[in-house]
C-alpha cells in the first residue's frame, strides 16, 4: 500500500470550494471523522452540489457539538482540538522526538514475563559483528538529519540500538548466537530473524508515535483549509504504517508461537552466502516486504492493501570472524523466497553487486566500516548516496539501480540451508 494524496479544495473563480465526494472518500478510508461528515451533510443547505464553498463548510464544522470527538481523528474532543487549535496549543508542550524514539517497551512481553529493566538492545550484535568493521570503536551509520538520512560516525555502543527488550529477554533470546559458536542451527537463524523483525516492528511503532505528535502540533497556525488537508494527509501516513505493523505482527506472532512451544523448526527457510575473510565491510539486519526481485520482476503488489504482504529477512553479519549474508523467509512464502534467490544468483558475476544494492537500497539499519567508507572515491560516495535516496525519486525498483559493490562483499560459496 502506498500513501495517497487527495485534492480536497479547488479554487473556482477565486472562491475556494470543497469537494464533498473527495471528503466522502476520505471518510470511507477512515481519514476523516464519519460522524462530523454526516453532521455536515445533514445541515448543508444545498444538498445537490458536490462543491461547497469552503467558508460555508467551515461555519458548519464550527457548529459541530464541542464535546464530541474532533473531525481530525486525534481522539480529543473537538473543543480541546481543532475548535480553537492555536489557543489550545499553548496549554500543551510538544514531546521531544528523541524521547519518542527512545520509548521503552519489551517486544517479547506477550510470550513470557519480563524483567523490570528495558535496556538499550543492539539489533546488530556489538561483539563480533559491529566490532568486525569498527575503527576506534566507531562505525558509520545512517542518522536522521534536517536533510534526511546521512552517514555519520557513531560509537558502537549506540549503533543499531533500540529500547525494544527487557534485560532478561535480550539476554535469553539471542544467547544462541551471541554466547555460542555459530553453526547455522535452526535455532540460531530463527533467533536472528526474530531480532530483525522486532527491530523493524519497533521502528514502525515509533514512526507512528512521531506522526501522532506531528499531527497534534504542526498545523496550529494553519487556516482551516491547511488544517483539513494536513490532517487527512497525515492520517493517511499513519494508516500506511499501521498496516505495516499489522502485517509484520502476523509474522512476529508466528515466530512467537514457536518460542512458546520451544520448537524452532519448520517455520523458516534460509539461503546462506558465506563470505571471504575480512568481508563484509558493512553489517545490516532487517525484515521487510520486498516488492520487486533483483531482476526487476514484481513479486507482490503492495498497493493492494487488503492482501497480507510477504516479508524477507536480511542479516548481513559477522559472527566469530566469519561474514554471512543470510536471506530468510517463511515457508508459506516459498515461491516468493525462491524467486528472490534466483534473481540474485542467476548471473554469478552480479551476485555481490545485487546483495550490496539490496542492503543499501532498502535497509536503514546498516552500518559500515569507517576504513572502507573513507577510502571510497567521491564518485563512489555519490553512487552510494544514490542508492539510499532512490525512493525519493522513483516509485519502483529497476535493474539499472544495481551498483558496483565497491569491494564491500566477497562471496566464498552459497547454498540453501539443509533443513532436513
Ligand atoms: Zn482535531
Ligand atoms: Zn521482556
Amino acid at each position: 500500500m502506498k500513501e495517497e494524496k487527495l485534492v480536497l479544495v479547488y479554487n473556482i473563480l477565486n472562491i475556494q470550494m470543497l469537494d464533498i465526494n473527495i471528503l466522502k472518500r476520505a471518510v470511507t478510508e477512515k481519514l476523516f471523522c464519519d460522524d462530523t461528515f454526516s453532521f455536515i451533510i445533514k445541515n448543508l443547505k444545498d444538498k445537490n452540489h458536490n462543491l461547497v464553498p469552503l467558508n460555508d463548510f467551515e461555519q458548519l464544522v464550527k457548529k459541530y457539538p464541542k464535546k464530541k470527538k474532533c473531525w481530525c481523528l486525534s481522539g480529543l474532543s473537538f473543543i480541546d482540538c481543532h475548535f480553537a487549535k492555536n489557543r489550545n496549543f499553548f496549554d500543551k508542550k510538544p514531546t521531544k522526538i528523541k524521547k519518542i524514539l527512545n520509548k521503552k517497551e519489551c517486544l517479547h512481553k506477550n510470550v513470557s514475563i519480563c524483567s523490570n529493566d528495558i535496556i538499550k538492545a543492539h539489533s546488530i550484535s556489538k561483539k563480533g559483528a559491529l566490532t568486525s568493521i569498527s575503527e576506534n570503536n566507531h562505525v558509520y551509520g545512517l542518522k536522521f538529519d534536517f536533510n534526511g538520512f546521512i552517514f555519520k560516525k557513531i560509537g558502537i555502543n549506540d549503533a543499531s540500538t533500540f529500547y525494544g527488550f527487557c534485560k532478561k529477554h535480550d539476554e535469553f533470546l539471542f544467547s544462541s548466537f551471541e554466547k555460542h559458536d555459530f553453526n547455522k542451527t535452526q535455532k540460531q537463524l530463527f533467533d536472528l530473524c526474530y531480532r530483525a523483525i522486532c527491530q523493524e516492528h519497533y521502528t514502525m511503532l515509533r514512526v507512528i508515535d512521531i506522526l501522532h505528535e506531528i499531527k497534534l502540533n504542526k498545523d496550529i497556525n494553519d487556516n482551516f483549509k491547511g488544517q483539513i488537508e494536513f490532517q487527512i494527509t497525515i492520517n493517511s501516513q499513519i494508516k500506511f504504517y499501521e498496516l505495516g505493523i499489522k502485517y509484520s505482527n502476523y509474522y512476529k506472532k508466528n515466530l512467537e508461537k514457536k518460542y512458546s512451544l520451544l520448537n524452532y523448526e519448520d517455520n523458516l527457510q534460509h539461503y546462506v552466502f558465506e563470505l571471504n575473510d575480512n568481508y563484509p565491510k558493512f553489517q545490516s539486519s532487517t525484515c521487510f516486504n520486498l516488492e520487486y526481485d533483483l531482476e526487476g520482476n514484481q513479486l507482490q503488489d503492495l498497493d493492494k492493501a487488503e492482501i497480507q504482504s510477504k516479508n524477507i529477512f536480511v542479516n548481513c553479519i559477522s559472527l566469530q570472524q566469519k561474514g554471512y549474508f543470510i536471506i530468510s523467509w517463511f515457508k508459506e512464502n516459498t515461491d516468493y523466497g525462491k524467486q528472490i534467490i534466483n534473481s540474485i544468483i542467476s548471473k554469478p558475476l552480479l551476485i555481490e553487486d545485487k546483495l550490496f544494492s539490496l542492503a543499501f537500497l532498502y535497509i536503514h539499519n546498516t552500518f559500515v566500516s569507517p576504513v572502507w567508507f573513507e577510502s571510497l572515491t567521491d564518485s563512489q560516495k555519490i553512487d552510494l548516496e544514490n542508492l539510499r535516496i532512490f525512493w525519493a525519486e522513483k516509485e519502483k525498483f529497476s535493474t539499472s539501480m544495481i551498483q558496483d559493490n565497491m569491494d564491500s562483499i566477497k562471496i566464498e560459496n552459497h547454498y540453501f540451508l539443509n533443513t532436513a
